[in-house]
């Protein structure tokens, strides 16, 4: 029996998969947000359209319930994970107006993004490896145990690497696989722990740690604890303004008219620049109800296409992420031709 805040006893309905769950909470990295429980005045809980009432339920039946609840669980998150493989392999992400599966899961399904990562993670793997997803559905392996094998298992040693991991921790995989793959430099990576709160881990030179050194002394007298995400915060913000400044200042060398003319497949300064400004610098690619987010590695894009006549002119220019700009090279030109008409980078 749950108790409110008033001390009233509430219904409890849990869903049978949670958005955003994460099956290692212990560990939290990827958690952003929790099972949420629809409360109301009455003394019982529905799974699956079944009431419960607390009250009346012994502790073996409850056990009984939480046990086959888990296991409902454990089913609904191996079938959303192969259905996740499908999705990919259609890359029916494209269509909703997203750049990339995990934006499709966090935008438009709704997942958080540790659920989505770690779904997406092992749905890749199980497409290679398809025992990794056996694994899921059969509870040997949690979903953050498969994330974690995840780039490590192949064909080839799958078998062995799966069956060293079945009922083991996070943490126990973890070490598994770094005892498989000694790291001799961890590179770097990004790792989510809270909204709004990212983990980088890095591997630096020993002079770029006499750098960061450096800046810390140099920066003592107003960061007396040397915080250096602070010293990264500045560093990179005066880094883009310094790369910002450079592109825009950029003028072209004077060119021949014919370089500048509109039927030109060359994009001139002036009008990338008008272009870049009104697109805001993210692709504005629209598909269902939403705008691609994507900023990186963009393009121009002709709206009526170069090869159909389409003019090198702002009004009938736009950004568009890589895989959009495919995506609509594909619409217009078909699976083969679209590989001809790649649009120039927007060098931004
Ligand atoms: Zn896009």
């Amino acid at each position: 029996m749950s108790v409110d805040s008033s001390g009233r006893r509430v219904r409890v309905t849990y869903p049978v998969t949670p958005p955003g769950d994460d099956d290692d909470r212990a560990n939290a990295e990827h958690l952003t947000s929790s099972p949420r429980g629809e409360l109301t005045e009455r003394g019982s809980y529905s799974a699956r359209g079944e009431n419960v009432d607390f009250d009346r339920l012994s502790d073996e039946e409850l056990v009984t319930a939480v046990m086959r609840l888990a296991t409902s669980e454990r089913e609904a998150t191996s079938t959303l994970v192969r259905s996740l493989m499908e999705v990919d392999a259609r890359r029916l992400y494209l269509r909703d107006g997203c750049s990339s599966l995990f934006a499709w899961c966090t935008e438009v399904v709704g997942l958080g993004e540790g659920a989505a990562y770690n779904r997406i993670e092992v749905a890749r793997a199980g497409r290679r490896v398809p025992q990794l997803v056996d694994a899921l559905e059969d509870g040997s392996l949690t979903l953050a145990a498969a994330r974690v094998l995840a780039p490590h298992v192949t064909p080839a040693n799958c078998a062995d690497v799966i069956g060293q991991a079945r009922h083991k921790s996070k943490r126990e995989v973890e070490r598994l696989v770094a005892a498989l793959h000694p790291l001799p430099d961890a590179g770097w990576a990004f790792t989510h722990l809270s909204p709004g709160r990212v983990r980088l881990h890095v591997t630096i030179s020993e002079a770029t740690y006499d750098k960061l050194r450096r800046a810390q002394e140099l920066l003592r007298h107003t960061m007396p604890e040397g915080d250096i995400e602070q010293i990264l915060e500045r560093a990179v913000t005066l880094l883009i303004a310094d790369l910002e400044r450079r592109r825009f200042a950029a003028t072209e060398a004077p060119r021949g008219p014919r370089a500048a003319r509109a039927t030109s497949r060359h994009v001139p300064a002036a009008v990338r620049r008008a272009v870049w400004t009104r697109d805001g610098g993210q692709c504005a690619f629209v598909g269902g109800q939403s705008r691609c987010s994507a900023r990186g590695f963009l393009e121009f894009h002709h709206r009526q296409p170069y090869a159909a006549g389409g003019a090198t002119t702002a009004d009938n220019l736009e950004l568009r992420c890589r895989q959009h700009n495919q995506f609509e090279a594909t619409l217009y030109f078909g699976e083969n031709g679209a590989d001809t008409v790649r649009e120039l980078a927007s060098s931004y």
